[in-house]
């Protein structure tokens, strides 16, 4: 999953991308408005975590452009803590859920494991395939309960994939919501990552779909 952080406050702004990146999201920041707007325009992020307050264009006036122009990814807003009429302009604006500052990290991470939970249509952290878990609070995956060790590429292609179950994921696709802009992107790794993992966990659930992607689906003697 790729996430952008659109805050001005660089100790804030540091401070989330390396939270969300050790919790193992692929995340890009901004630091202004307009920048922050060009980026969530262009770019397929899963979800956004927008400050409101931000120089050369606010928080709000970008959500709305954003909207605007039909960009349906959910988008987190930091509030000031005392001032209620920023949260119900941000809902109005199409913000999906909104944290106050100064705001518990902790908290940061489980709204937007709520939010990209819910938009790919899941109710739980838990994530399941067949003999396949993963649990998006722990970031751990286990087959059949035994716990398997993923490198965060391993992980993030996981978590995308289960995410997405039931659909096919193509690789165009993968590589646009597993790395960061500044990741030097070839899909032909996504080969690599997937061979690995198919390793890893050691049972047939990433089915090629050929000249498509791929697709989750659990091995037959376990649907
Ligand atoms: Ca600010």
């Amino acid at each position: 999953m790729r996430l952008l952080v659109v805050e001005d406050d660089p100790d804030l702004n540091r401070q989330l991308v390396t939270a969300l990146s050790d919790a193992g999201y692929a995340v890009d920041a901004a630091s202004d408005g307009e920048e922050g707007h060009f980026l969530g325009d262009s770019e397929p992020y899963d979800a956004i975590v927008l400050d409101l307050g931000l120089p050369k264009m606010d928080g709000i006036s970008v959500l709305e452009r954003w909207r605007k122009n039909g960009k349906m990814m959910p988008v987190l807003i930091l509030t000031a803590r005392d001032r209620w009429s920023d949260k119900v302009q941000g809902f109005d604006a199409g913000a999906d859920d909104y944290v106050a500052k100064p705001f518990h990290m902790e908290e940061v991470l489980a709204r937007i494991r709520a939010l990209l939970r819910r938009s790919a249509g899941h109710a739980t952290n838990e994530l399941i395939c067949g003999p396949v878990t993963l649990d998006t609070r722990s970031s751990r995956v286990s087959v059949n309960g035994n716990p398997v060790r993923l490198t965060s590429h391993e992980y993030r292609l996981l978590a995308y994939l289960m995410h997405h179950n039931g659909r096919v994921v193509s690789r165009t696709e993968l590589v646009e919501h597993l790395y960061d802009q500044d990741f030097d992107r070839d899909s032909n790794t996504i080969e690599v990552f997937v061979g690995r993992l198919r390793k890893k966990l050691g049972i047939d659930v990433i089915q090629t779909v050929r000249g498509l992607g791929y697709m989750l689906s659990p091995p037959a003697d376990a649907r």
